[in-house]
Parts: C-alpha cells; structure tokens; sequence
C-alpha cells in the first residue's frame, strides 16, 4: 500500500479558497462542518496531493467514501481522534479568517478604484469623499453593482455638476451630484428590468416641461400601464409634444386603455 502524506497546509488552504470553503459534496460551509481535502483520485490508486486532485469535503461526506477502516472502538482511540478533530477546527477557523481578511481587502481595493472613477466623473477640483460619502458609496455598489454605480455618477454629473465664475465645477454641485448617484442608480437599474421605463422618464420630462399642473407619479403610472396594453411609444411621445394639460393626457390614455380592456374580453 502506498503511503499517505499528509498535504500541506498551504495546498489545503489554496484549494478551501478555490472551493470558497464548501463541501463540494453537500455543499454544507465551514465552520457549520469541518473541512478535509479529499483525493478525487485516491492514494491507493496512485493520487497525489496536487491541488486539481484534490477537493473540499466535509468529514462526513469525506468518510462515506474513505477507503480507511478505523476502529475507533476503543476509547483512546477515540478521544484522540476528537482531539485531532477540535484541532482541526481551530486550524479551519484560522484559515478562514484569513480568507475573510483576504476577501475585505479586495473589497476595500475595489472600493477605492470606484471612488477614484467617481471623484473623476464629478470632475471637481480638490473634490474628496469623506468618512460618510464613502460609507455610502459602499452602500451602493453592494446593492447596485459598481458598473451601474459607475454608470449613475457619470449620468449624475451630467445632470446635477455646474461649472463656477472660474470654469470649475462648484463643490457644492458636485455634492448634490454625488448625493444623487443612489436616485440615478436606481432608476437605471429599473430601466434595465423594464427597458421601456427610460423612455417614460424621458416622456415625463417632456410633460413636466410644457404643462402648467402634473401629477407626476400618477402620469408615470398611466404611461406604464399603457405601454403594457401594447401604446406605441413613439406615438405618446408625439402625443406628450402636443397636448395642452394633464387632464387631456390622462384622459386619452385612460380611453386608450379602457378600450384596450375591452377589445381584450
Ligand atoms: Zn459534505
């Protein structure tokens, strides 16, 4: 029978990592269970401890299939095994946290690209986050994702900075501009659900624009709902350019839609 190394440390940390510490067998995470690395091609048969032969196995799932037939009937033997067992355990918790260390890292070093890209985007001179502006910023990107973060603070900029007597961009627009990059983001982020709901915004903005009075969250609802029942856009978008008040707007689309319920039974 060949003989059992036992695999490095290193090598069992490199592949929990890659296994992102889960049992890829039942798919249970330390430190629920402890971890073992498991030889896909056994030592009996000739494996060996490089990484790509070795896979992250919970003891239980490890044991099912180990080809060791351990008599642990014996009281010592079975004190000792739960000993190396607990030590086990507290080697995983080490290798573990570091993981988690490791992982905030990258975090914190993504974190600070974004907010270099996003300190250029509001294009402000001498222009920094502060303790808070950051805290927030990774509020965002957790919920969003940094590329539509990215995304809102160029559109955010574009709407919101204005330039100062000295051709900069004043410090107090960038702030709004920045503190607007979660509203931004998230409308984006409904845009893409619903591809549509841009152009509804664009066509609300053309509402806003010419009518005296709007109701503003109800003409976005009606043009929804009037989209679904299949309005062209276009057409409304024409129809927003020409119209004279909310009540003719809203009482065309209610007509559009009703008979649209209609035509539908
Ligand atoms: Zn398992």
């Amino acid at each position: 029978m060949r003989e059992r190394k036992p695999i490095r440390n290193s090598v069992r940390f490199e592949v929990f990592k890659r296994d992102s510490f889960t049992c890829q067998y039942c798919g249970r995470k330390a430190p629920d269970v402890v971890l073992q690395c498991d030889h896909i091609n056994a030592v009996a048969n000739g494996g060996d401890n490089d990484p790509m032969n070795l896979v992250t196995s919970c003891f239980e799932c490890n044991s099912g299939k180990s080809d060791k037939t351990l008599d642990e009937t014996h009281i010592l033997d079975r004190q000792r095994a739960e000993l190396e067992q607990l030590n086990e355990r507290r080697a995983q918790l080490e290798m573990l946290i570091q993981w988690r260390d490791q992982l905030a890292n990258l975090e914190q070093d993504q974190l600070a690209t974004i907010e270099g890209k996003v300190i250029k985007s509001l294009a402000c001179p001498g222009l920094g986050l502060s303790e808070g502006g950051r805290d927030s910023l990774r509020r965002m990107v957790k919920r969003f994702g940094a590329e539509l973060v990215l995304d809102a603070a160029q559109s955010s900029a574009e709407s919101y900075c204005e330039r100062g007597p000295d051709g900069n961009v004043t410090h107090e627009s960038a702030a709004r501009a920045f503190s607007m990059i979660a509203r931004v983001a998230a409308v984006l982020q409904l845009s893409k659900d619903k591809p549509y709901l841009r152009r509804l915004y664009y066509i609300r903005g053309i509402l806003r624009r010419r009518l005296r009075y709007l109701n503003e969250a109800a003409a976005m609802q009606l043009m929804e709902e009037a989209v679904l029942h299949a309005m062209d856009i276009d057409w409304l978008e024409r129809f927003a350019k020409q119209c004279r008040s909310w009540t003719q707007f809203r009482k065309e689309l209610d007509a559009f839609i009703e008979e649209e319920i209609r035509g539908e039974d």
